[in-house]
C-alpha cells in the first residue's frame, strides 16, 4: 500500500485533522523520550505564512539500538511517505533527513528512494495534484552521538558545531534557522502512513492503553538470535528474550538487561516479566528509551560493563557544560581504578555524589542519563564493586594485577 496513506491524507484531510488523528492514535516518539507525537506537531504555530521545517532524526547511535538503520535500508519509502504526510500536517515545505555518517548504505538507499519518489510525483511541486509541495534533503552527519539530541541536530544542520541549545526556546518556536521545527525519529515517522491508512482506532487498539502501537525492539548481547523484533508495546521482556530472540546461550543464566538503550538503568532477572511499555518499564525503575535491549548473562562483570559504558559517554560528551564534560571523565577514571583493583573506599560514595550532581546540573539528556546505568549497577551489584576494591574480579574479566589465573573463569571473557 505504498503512498496510499499520502494520497488519502492529501485528498481527505485538512492538516489539523491529521494532527488530531495522530493525537488520538496515542503515538509516542520512538527515539527515546516517548513524547506524544501529535502534541508535538500541535505546538507548531498555525500561521500559513510562517516558514516551518520537519527534520527526520536518523542519527541513531545509542549503543544497543539498530532499528532505524534497518527501517531505512529495508523500507525507505515507508519513511519518505511518513515525512511527506507529517510535513503536510505541520505546514512544512522543506524536510531534512539527518542521517548518521556511518550509515552509508542506508544513505545511498534513501537517496535512490527519494529520487524515485520525485519521479513518481510523491515529492516535489503539487504532489498528486493536491497543491501541496515538498522537497526532502538528505544530510549526512559526522558520527557524533550528541547530534541525536534534537537541538544539537539542528545546530549541526545549520553548519555549526553539534552542541545542544539551552531550552527554552524549544524547536517548535525557534528551530532550524530560527523557524518553527518538528524533529521526529525514523520509527515514529514510519508509523504515520499506517495510522492514516487504517485509522487511529485501529492503531490505538494495539499495545496498551497508554503505550499504543508496536515497537521495534533491537535485541543484542548474550542471546541466541539477536535482531530487530517488531512487537506490540507491552510484550513481556521474557517473551522477547526467550521466544523471539531464542533465549540465552546454553547453560547460562540471565544476570541483567539494559532495556532501552545504553543510557537506561539496568533491570535484573527479577524483572523478567516486566511488560515492555513506557509505564511498566518506568515502574520497574528504568525507561523504555530507544527500545535497545542488551542482554547480559552470568559471565558478565558489571564493573567492566560500567567502565565500558562510561568510556563511551566520556568520548561522546560534547563538552558544552562542565558537569558532563568533567563529570564523565572523573567517573571514568574512578571506574578504571576500581576495575584495575586500584580503587579505594571513597570511590563508591563519590561516584554516587558525582552522578547525582551530573544529573542535576547538566544541560542535556546525555549528562542527565549517562550516570543512570552506572548507579543502577552499583545499586543491584554493589558486592561486585566492593570485591574489586579488595582486588578481586570474581569472573576474571577485569585485568586486576596480582589476581591469580586460578580465580578466573575463562569463558567469562566475552565481549559485549
Ligand atoms: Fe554536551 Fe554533556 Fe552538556 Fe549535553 S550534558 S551539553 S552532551 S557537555
Amino acid at each position: 500500500d505504498g503512498y496510499k496513506g499520502l494520497s488519502k491524507a492529501l485528498s481527505s484531510y485538512k492538516p489539523q485533522e491529521l494532527i488530531d488523528m495522530v493525537k488520538r492514535s496515542g503515538l509516542r516518539g520512538r527515539g527515546g523520550a516517548g513524547f506524544p507525537t501529535g502534541v508535538k506537531w500541535d505546538f507548531i504555530p498555525k500561521d500559513p505564512d510562517l516558514t516551518k521545517y520537519l527534520c527526520c532524526n536518523a542519527d541513531e547511535g545509542e549503543p544497543g539500538t539498530f532499528k532505524d538503520r534497518e527501517l531505512m535500508e529495508k523500507d525507505p519509502h515507508q519513511m519518505i511517505e511518513g515525512i511527506a504526510i507529517s510535513s503536510y500536517a505541520i505546514g512544512a515545505k522543506k524536510a531534512y533527513i539527518y542521517i548518521r555518517g556511518e550509515l552509508v548504505l542506508a544513505a545511498n538507499i534513501l537517496n535512490h528512494a527519494i529520487s524515485e519518489a520525485y519521479k513518481k510525483g510523491y515529492l516535489g511541486n503539487n504532489i498528486l495534484g493536491s497543491g501541496f509541495s515538498l522537497d526532502i534533503y538528505l544530510h549526512r552527519g559526522a558520527g557524533a552521538y550528541i547530534c541525536g539530541e534534537e537541538t544539537a541536530l539542528i545546530e549541526s544542520l545549520e553548519g555549526k558545531r553539534g552542541q545542544p541549545r539551552l531550552k527554552p526556546p524549544f524547536p517548535a518556536t525557534y528551530g532550524l534557522y530560527g523557524k518553527p521545527t518538528v524533529v521526529n525519529n525514523v520509527e515514529t515517522i514510519s508509523n504515520i502512513p499506517h495510522i492514516v491508512l487504517k485509522g487511529d482506532a485501529w492503531y490505538s487498539q494495539i499495545g496498551t492503553p497508554k503505550s499504543t502501537g508496536t515497537r521495534i525492539f533491537s535485541v543484542s548481547g548474550h542471546v541466541v538470535r539477536p535482531g530487530n523484533y517488531e512487537l506490540p508495546l507491552g510484550t513481556p521482556l521474557r517473551e522477547i528474550i526467550y521466544n523471539h530472540a531464542g533465549g540465552l546461550r546454553e547453560g547460562r543464566k540471565l544476570k541483567a538487561v539494559i532495556p532501552g538503550g545504553s543510557s537506561t538503568p539496568i533491570l535484573t532477572a527479577d524483572h523478567i516479566d516486566t511488560p515492555m511499555d513506557f509505564e511498566s518499564v518506568a515502574q520497574a525503575g528504568s525507561a523504555l528509551g530507544s527500545g535497545g535491549i542488551i542482554v547480559m548473562d552470568d559471565t558478565t562483570c558489571m564493573v567492566h560493563v560500567a567502565k565500558r559504558l562510561m568510556e563511551f559517554y566520556y568520548h561522546e560528551s560534547c563538552g558544552k557544560c562542565t558537569p558532563c564534560r568533567i563529570g564523565t571523565k572523573r567517573m571514568l577514571e574512578m571506574l578504571e581504578n576500581i576495575s584495575a583493583g586500584n580503587g579505594d573506599n571513597e570511590n563508591g560514595p563519590f561516584l554516587e555524589t558525582l552522578a547525582t550532581d551530573m544529573i542535576d546540573a547538566s544541560i542535556c539528556g546525555l549528562g542527565w542519563s549517562a550516570p543512570n546505568p552506572i548507579l543502577s549497577m552499583i545499586w543491584y551489584f554493589g558486592e561486585e564493586f566492593k570485591e574489586h576494591l579488595k582486588g578481586r574480579c570474581r569472573l576474571g574479566v577485569c585485568n586486576i594485577k596480582g589476581q591469580s589465573a586460578g580465580g578466573r573463569v575463562r569463558e567469562a571473557r566475552i565481549t559485549i
